[in-house]
């Protein structure tokens, strides 16, 4: 049984014979979890549901397959389970035209991110969430995840790769992220904008992706901390990293690239032991420059060895320098993978 509209509008659930299905787009729906998998409950709390809301929910002509494969909020996310989203995906790439996978807004820009680094698939791999629950009032669940079905099912060649769907907005994983707690359109591509805007009429393309190499993954078993500098950072926060026996460390610097002096003269330890250190910016638009010659400046700190990102933030930073040493990257390749052409 397919729940589709018939010509007056009204739902029903109806018998589709097989050649109608043969003719129908088939798009496999991965849910796993956050607040478009929840509902408000009567005492004002929002918790996931058993059953999921959109299990029901079909109103294109499509023939959508739904699988629940975790059931989880998306703080609760982790790197293991983006690798088994994404073998999952890999597993089922040739039976589908398209995927959509619903997520928790808090994390979804990571899951994106991980997957447009370690899927090489040549359909949509649409990725939507909710900010508030269907069953609250402005509720965003189902335009989003309709918005995200119509771009899972369009044929444009330059949408054959992952994206996020948000708020009648198609944004690259590169540069997506959540920029609002609450409001609907809670995320924005700082550095780019959104590529695609979704219209009554279709799909409005307004530039191209960030093209990324994509990168084989077999697990996920590498140390990479993320840290923010602050005025006045302690150096001994960096020194107890070196008992931790970290493989990476991603430092989302001041501005252009910059970081306190003592915070700089600590990072040598990290470097005579070749844990790479990457800088990122605190800033949330912009790119990260060797400019500033200065103790700690970006100079000073490209002269030590450390390494410059391209204008990724610092959770995706960190989930690519991960991955770039789960395939045993050398170090002095590492470079070569932050340098956007
Ligand atoms: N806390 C929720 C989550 O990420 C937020 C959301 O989905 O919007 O799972």
């Amino acid at each position: 049984i397919i729940s589709c509209y018939t010509k007056k509008k009204k739902r029903k659930h109806i018998f589709l014979k097989q050649k109608e299905l043969n003719n129908m787009k088939k798009i496999y729906v991965i849910h796993t979890g956050g607040t478009i998998g929840m509902e408000k409950t009567q005492d004002e709390t929002i918790e996931l549901q058993n059953e999921h809301p959109l299990f029901k929910q079909n109103h294109l002509n499509a023939h959508i397959i739904h699988h629940q494969l975790f059931h989880l909020p998306s703080p609760h996310m982790t790197p293991k389970k983006m690798l088994k989203l994404r073998n999952h995906i890999a597993e089922k790439a040739a039976d589908f035209d398209g995927f959509v996978i619903t997520h928790g807004t808090d994390t979804l820009e990571e899951t994106a991110y991980f997957l447009k680094l370690t899927l090489p698939i040549k359909k949509p791999v649409i990725l939507t969430g909710a900010m508030r629950p269907i069953n609250e009032v402005g509720s965003d669940a189902l335009y989003n995840f309709n918005s995200a079905l119509l771009v899972a099912l369009s044929d444009r060649p330059n949408l054959s790769d992952i994206f996020v769907v948000m708020d009648g907005e198609i944004h690259d994983p590169s540069y997506v992220t959540k920029v609002h707690t609450t409001r609907i359109g809670a995320f924005q591509s700082p550095n780019s904008g959104p590529i695609a805007l979704l219209t009554k009429q279709g799909i409005s393309l307004l530039h191209q992706p960030l093209l990324e190499r994509k990168y084989f993954i077999s697990n996920v078993d590498q140390e990479v901390i993320l840290l923010k500098a602050y005025t006045g950072m302690c150096p001994n926060v960096l020194t107890s990293l070196l008992d931790l026996k970290i493989n990476g460390l991603v430092l989302e610097a001041f501005g252009q690239g910059n970081i306190p002096s003592t915070i700089a003269i600590e990072l040598e330890k990290f470097l005579q032991r070749n844990i790479p250190i990457l800088l990122v910016s605190r800033c949330p638009q912009g790119i990260v420059e060797a400019n500033y010659n200065y103790i700690g400046g970006g100079k000073y700190l490209q002269k030590q060895g450390v390494l410059f990102s391209n204008g990724l933030n610092g959770p995706k930073a960190r989930l690519k320098l991960s991955i770039l040493l789960s395939n045993h990257i050398p170090y002095q390749q590492l470079q070569s993978h932050f340098i956007s052409s």
